[in-house]
């Protein structure tokens, strides 16, 4: 782990397919990122998963929304 790839995703972070909010962040090689909503994190994460050197998956995030 380095700290580099720690940055937590926020509501400035939009999905690279809508536009919408990303909630999931897959980090490739040569530092190359791609940002997901929930419904392309889900579209796209299991390709995305097995190539990715790293994932950040806030999408606990919209269920703690929906409860508030
Ligand atoms: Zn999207």
């Amino acid at each position: 782990m380095t700290t580099a790839t720690a940055r937590a995703l926020n509501n400035q972070d939009r999905c690279d397919r809508c536009q919408a909010q990303a909630y999931v962040r897959f980090e490739l090689e040569k530092g190359l990122e791609l940002l997901f909503c929930n419904h392309h994190a889900v579209q796209h994460g299991e390709k995305l998963k097995a190539i990715a050197v790293n994932v950040t998956d806030e999408t606990h995030r919209l269920t703690e929304i929906a409860k508030a």
